[in-house]
């Protein structure tokens, strides 16, 4: 520890804050003790910034610990209060918009679907920000305890300027979404933006303690119209560090493959994105070839989950199609895990509702692992859910709140 000097106090002052409520959202409940011994600071230190917070009613003490010793001792435990600061979740995607307002573990009081497919952004930032009006009017939470807007969406996002770079997908590039949304929903409070996936993981890993129980690393491998795969770390004293945003999706596995929308040639998108499973399976079905899924989306463009009703019904003419976005998922999974070996890779897709592809997945992964390391691997299939990017809203929100000094 180094020591303190008077012009820099105010600067420790504010990181000893942000430490102490940090360890004690992360790892509550958790004792004064503790939180001394993780941290390296003082007694009176912990004590002093506890007792403001618990006046704040930011922390609360939730019971007991016994702490060792001969005597066994009893020590309050403490615990982050959940409905002290509430966030809103913004996804914005071609296809819908997601909102929901949570409390500080993400705990989900108020939503709004929009399923409208605005492929414009104007259209589309103009949309989300009337959802963001509406959920502050209607909510039931005071204005007064949102303590911040998060806003994920598709594509190469630089969250430090709150702007997406680029989405090839829908061709926007270049766009202030933070200073758009503001000014178009009038909210005044933070507003950060991240790419959906990174929001995902950060969504598992702030509010889904119970599934990460707090494993020292995790990929999150999103596959939606196009896919990505962020990896973070959990050091101890530093909760949550992405380390790779995971541009998965574009990992070349055939250089004389077919186009991907990036330009390049055999990247994953190409052969295991929801837009290459869909568009490859609206093919077969006006070929003929997949008169069952025909029948299920009226010879409409199919979704995933008719495709995977169609495949559940015995469809072989889409069969192929399942298949190489398997195999080509699976492969990249076990290549991912060969060179980050994370504790544990996540996976929400759309294709994973079926039993019968989870099963194919693993054993593609397995097939490929580099020997030795899948004894220390486990998957988990997260099912798709429409408010899971509005959670990861939330989740960048509580994420830069943890961060603010609070007087
Ligand atoms: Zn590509």
């Amino acid at each position: 520890m180094g020591t303190a000097q008077g012009n820099n106090l105010p600067r420790i002052k504010i990181s000893n804050q942000a430490a102490i409520r940090r360890m004690v959202y992360h790892y509550g409940p958790i004792t004064r003790g503790a939180l001394s011994e993780n941290l390296g600071l003082t007694m009176p230190t912990i004590t002093t910034n506890i007792n403001s917070m618990i006046t704040g009613d930011i922390i609360r003490e939730v019971g007991f610990a016994e702490e060792g010793g001969a005597l066994g001792r009893r020590v309050r435990l403490l615990d982050i209060v959940p409905e002290s600061r509430y966030f809103l979740g913004v996804e914005m995607r071609g296809t819908l918009r997601s909102l929901c307002v949570t409390d500080y573990r993400g705990n989900i009081v108020w939503s709004k679907l929009d399923d409208t497919p605005f492929h414009e952004y104007e259209e589309n930032i103009a949309s989300t920000a009337e959802i963001v009006r509406e959920a502050i009017g209607q909510c039931g939470v005071p204005l007064e305890k949102v303590m911040g807007l998060g806003v994920c969406l598709p594509g190469l996002v630089d969250s430090s300027r709150g702007v997406l770079v680029k989405h090839p997908g829908y061709g926007w590039a270049d766009r202030d979404v933070a200073g758009d949304l503001r000014r178009l929903s009038g909210y005044a409070g933070p507003i950060l933006v991240e790419n959906n996936a990174c929001a995902r993981a950060f969504a598992a890993q702030l509010f889904r303690r119970e599934l990460l129980n707090q494993v020292p690393s995790f990929a999150y491998m999103f596959v939606s119209a196009g896919i990505a795969c962020p990896l973070i770390y959990n050091f101890v004293q530093d909760y949550g560090v992405l380390v790779g945003r995971g541009e998965a999706g574009h990992m070349v596995l055939d250089p004389s493959g077919p186009e991907c929308i990036c330009g390049n040639h055999g990247c994953l998108e190409a052969y295991s994105s929801d837009r290459t499973v869909i568009a490859r399976c609206e093919e077969a079905m006006h070929l003929g070839e997949a008169p069952i899924l025909r029948e299920i989306c009226g010879g409409r463009t199919p979704t995933i989950s008719q495709i995977v009703e169609a495949q559940e019904r015995g469809e072989t003419g889409i069969a192929h199609v399942i298949r190489t976005a398997i195999n080509s998922l699976g492969v990249v999974i076990a290549n991912i895990e060969n060179f980050a070996w994370p504790d544990l890779i996540l996976i929400e897709a759309g294709l994973f509702t079926s039993q019968e592809n989870r099963e194919s997945l693993l054993e593609v992964v397995h097939r490929n692992l580099y020997t030795g390391t899948n004894l220390d691997t486990h998957f988990e299939f997260i099912m798709p859910d429409p408010f899971s990017g509005a959670l990861g809203g939330a989740a960048i929100a509580v994420r830069n709140d943890l961060e603010t000094y609070i007087e």
